[in-house]
């Protein structure tokens, strides 16, 4: 009995020294100390001896036991640093490497663009301001002088939610806001997000404009060309050829509609203004009287002009982009040349 105990001592204390990991060494315990290892087997042969022998392999038994709970200790102590150790060298930092560089993102061409308009019409004095892009039919065409029957309210062009609820089509339910809740002199410009039924390489069903406005005592054609000469001037080029061409809206009259010289030809004709050597930019007029009686101004006494600014349609030229449809396709390799 003494023999195989001190037998099994050595077995377990050589097991121990080779375990390399923690669940190797817990093994080689539950082995030789656990309730059903050889120790607790061993120990099951007590009741054979005699009365003389049993306090003496008893006493030897729980010495052996505590000389083995103490090496599994110690070797667990061995066993965890070694691991920590391993794990550090293969989690290691090197420290000296160059980080990866995150890209900061930037600005999409068409909110640079709102921003510089916004920015020269500030400077002008104009105030911003914003309205819905579910509308009612009042302020997107009624109080605009569009008639029931005018082509802009087809179905065809208008998203419409409800008979009497549409997504605006243009920015100029604003004015209407604006001006029925201010009294004149006013000078805004709206921009925003508009919509139509409308989908093909030069239009895309969901776009931007600005809207403009100025109304006040006294106001003629010669401010409206004034104002929109200086804006075409810098935001373009002081150099650029400009011309006012007669046009017609229904909420402004006179209309007309501004044009530049081409830039990407200079004047001379090609494939984007046609040949022309002109390039349509705005659409603009005086103010039309039955507008003013939609919202209350006296056209005796108050004049003023609107225009809209395709906001598409500059970020094109100003940037040279000859396909509308990757403002809106979101290519990364376009969008960080901005
Ligand atoms: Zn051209």
């Amino acid at each position: 009995m003494k023999d195989r105990l001190e037998e099994m001592s050595r077995t377990a204390t050589a097991a121990m020294a080779q375990t390399d990991s923690e669940a190797a060494l817990q093994e080689v315990r539950v082995r030789f100390l656990g309730k059903k290892g050889e120790l607790t087997g061993l120990m099951k042969g007590m009741g054979q001896l005699s009365a003389e022998e049993r306090p003496v392999i008893g006493a030897l038994a729980n010495r052996v036991k505590e000389e083995l709970e103490n090496l599994f200790d110690s070797r667990l102590a061995v066993v965890r640093e070694a691991e920590i150790s391993r794990r550090l060298a293969r989690e290691r930092i090197d420290i000296t490497l160059p980080g990866r560089r995150v890209f900061a993102g930037s600005k999409h061409p068409i909110t640079l663009v709102t921003e510089e308009v916004v920015e020269i019409f500030a400077a002008l004095g104009f105030g911003v301001a914003e309205g819905p892009e579910v509308e009612k039919d009042f302020y997107n065409f009624e109080a605009l002088n569009i008639p029931k029957d005018h082509p802009a309210r087809d179905m065809q062009d208008t998203f419409y939610i409800t008979e009497d609820v549409v997504l605006r089509t243009h920015t100029s339910p604003v004015q209407i806001r604006t001006m029925l809740r201010h009294a004149p002199p006013v000078r805004v410009i709206a921009p925003g997000t508009v919509y139509r039924r409308d989908s093909d390489l030069t239009h895309s069903p969901m776009f931007h404009q600005v809207e403009g406005f100025l109304v006040d005592k006294h106001v003629t054609f010669g401010d409206l060309k004034g104002i929109l000469t200086a804006f075409v001037t810098q935001f373009f080029s002081e150099k650029v050829g400009i011309r006012f061409r007669p046009s017609f809206f229904p909420f402004t009259e006179p209309s007309a509609e501004v044009d530049i010289q081409c830039v990407i030809c200079g004047g001379t004709g090609c494939r984007v203004c046609k040949q022309s050597g002109w390039l349509e930019i705005l659409g603009s007029g005086m103010i039309d009287p039955e507008v003013f009686k939609s919202v209350n101004y006296d056209p005796e006494v108050y004049s003023g002009f609107a225009f809209g600014v395709g906001l598409e349609r500059l970020a094109m030229l100003k940037y040279g982009v000859s396909d509308l449809r990757l403002f809106f396709e979101n290519d990364l390799r376009f969008l960080r040349q901005f």
